[in-house]
């Protein structure tokens, strides 16, 4: 069993989730980067986090694992893979998720596509956790030391609406409940739950709409006037990971420059 504390990062081949990996590699996690499709992304992935762990004169592992997190019998093949390779779980980050996949209107919207979507935005994160908590209780159990954590990546659609995208705007506002309801159930096992909620951020999800959102930015959609980076993000899940909010739990960490803020 490995000593440095071990991180599952769904969705961790591109964009925000290889963000995350590459800061918890800096500070001595080993990770398990689970990927969809893009095998040669979550290798580069893997590879990177190594390097950029040795860097900083840190020794990790990196492991890939493809399961679609919408699947229940892959979520099972993925933390059955984690415990295999590392015997221990000290941090969940639910990141994976795709795009609302028609953009259609709500007034047009279609079931099939809202169903694709749930599986992988909604119910993938909310099982998964259920099986990382449930091994998270067991370790906390026998190392009352440990204190694993679960984080869930959600948006800023989840309370900002874009009526093109309402299956993806309702699934995060949904985890933002998920996150809740975690948090509370696992306080007394010393598990806290954090949900991130990143503004708008540069990755492969945002390219197609770079044009818009360099103007909104100039025009001064958040007070910070530029795009956010998975980089950003990965630093937020680093201090929850490194136990810098202890007595904080079912809260909302926004990464999104202030968009939140409500300006006159
Ligand atoms: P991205 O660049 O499109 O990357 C998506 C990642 O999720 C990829 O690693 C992809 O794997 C993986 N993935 C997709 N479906 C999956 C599935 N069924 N099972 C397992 N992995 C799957 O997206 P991103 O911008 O980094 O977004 C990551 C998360 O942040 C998402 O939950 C997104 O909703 C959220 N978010 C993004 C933004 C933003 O502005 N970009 C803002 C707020 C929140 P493959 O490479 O194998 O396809």
């Amino acid at each position: 069993m490995t000593t440095n504390p071990v991180a599952l990062i769904t969705g961790a081949s591109r964009g925000i989730g290889r963000g995350i990996a590459l800061e918890l590699a800096k500070v001595g996690h080993d990770l398990v980067v689970n990927f969809a499709s893009s095998a040669d992304g979550a290798r580069q992935t893997a590879a990177d986090c190594v390097a950029a762990a040795k860097a900083v004169g840190k020794t990790i592992r990196a492991e890939i694992c493809q399961a679609d997190v919408g699947k229940a019998a892959d979520r099972e093949r993925l933390i059955a893979f984690s415990r295999e390779q590392f015997g221990r779980l000290d941090l969940l980050v639910n990141n994976a998720g795709i795009t609302s996949i028609g953009r259609r209107d709500v007034l047009e919207a279609r079931e099939d596509e809202f169903d694709a979507l749930m599986a992988i935005n909604l119910k993938g994160p909310y099982f998964l956790s259920q099986l990382a908590a449930n091994w998270m209780i067991e370790q906390v159990k026998s190392n009352p030391a440990q204190r694993p954590k679960i984080v869930t990546i959600t948006s800023i659609s989840g309370y900002a609406v874009s009526t093109n995208r309402g299956d993806y705007c309702m699934a995060k506002a949904a985890l933002g409940m998920m996150t809740r309801l975690y948090a509370t159930r696992l306080a007394d096992h010393g598990i806290n739950v954090y949900e991130v909620c990143p503004g708008v951020i540069a990755s492969d999800m945002t390219a197609p709409v770079k044009e818009k959102y360099d103007q909104l930015f100039a025009d001064g959609l958040a007070p910070l006037r530029r795009w956010g980076t998975p980089e950003d993000v990965g630093r937020a899940v680093t201090a929850l990971a490194l136990d810098y909010l202890p007595y904080s739990t079912g809260e909302t960490i926004n990464v999104d420059g202030g968009f939140h803020v409500r300006r006159l």
